[in-house]
């Protein structure tokens, strides 16, 4: 839906464009794993392993947990700044770059069409957060800043792949909709209608 894993990643959290979230995918480590492989990020196989780690290591899945929640504030404090076009603060982008080199740190590097990291030797708790934060620096370093935005319906993030940078909404046919509908509604009932004068009856 945002058109790359770490959006996707903060669009674990949805409600209104500001204020805070009223819902959460995110509950626990197996729906971490399980959000990761829904996104593409682990294979099943993967899955399967962390999940059984995470039953073998429960303190250290929760710790992972607590972790993931903590890169998913501070990419959400990231990329809400560059769509707002404002400058995110150097703390957290310190805290992004340490972030990135534990990721590639347990990466390695695999031929496909080009060479690229993979997360395939990986079996820490930590695993599904790896694409994640790697996707969200490529973004930042590779992507362009001025596609990333915010839905004008809901707190959901995008990167607009559209030709003209003309997308606002994190969906045509979902937020779009239902926000167009609402306003459609605001706008009728601010607009009383005329008394019909008794003589035109
Ligand atoms: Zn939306």
């Amino acid at each position: 839906m945002g058109g790359n894993l770490a959006l996707d990643f903060i669009n674990t959290r949805s409600g209104p464009p500001v204020g805070p979230p009223d819902d959460d995918v995110l509950t626990g480590y197996p729906e971490l794993v399980a959000w990761a492989a829904y996104a593409g990020a682990l294979r099943e196989p993967e899955a399967a392993a962390l999940r059984r780690l995470s039953r073998d290591d429960p303190d250290g899945a929760h710790a992972a947990f607590a972790r993931s929640l903590r890169v998913r504030d501070d990419l959400d404090e990231v990329f809400r700044a560059v769509a707002a076009d404002q400058d995110p603060s150097t703390s957290v982008l310190a805290r992004l770059r340490d972030d990135e080199a534990d990721a590639l740190g347990h990466a390695r590097l695999d031929r496909g069409r080009t060479f690229g990291w993979t997360w395939r030797d990986d079996q820490t708790l930590a695993r599904p957060l790896r694409p994640v934060v790697h996707a969200a620096v490529q973004l930042l370093t590779t992507g362009a800043l001025n596609r990333i935005k915010g839905c004008r319906g809901c707190r959901f993030l995008f990167n607009d792949e559209s030709k003209n940078r003309s997308r606002r909404w994190c969906s045509m046919d979902d937020c779009g909709t239902s926000e167009k509908m609402r306003r459609y509604v605001a706008a009728r009932r601010a607009k009383p209608r005329p008394l019909v004068h008794p003589d035109e009856r």
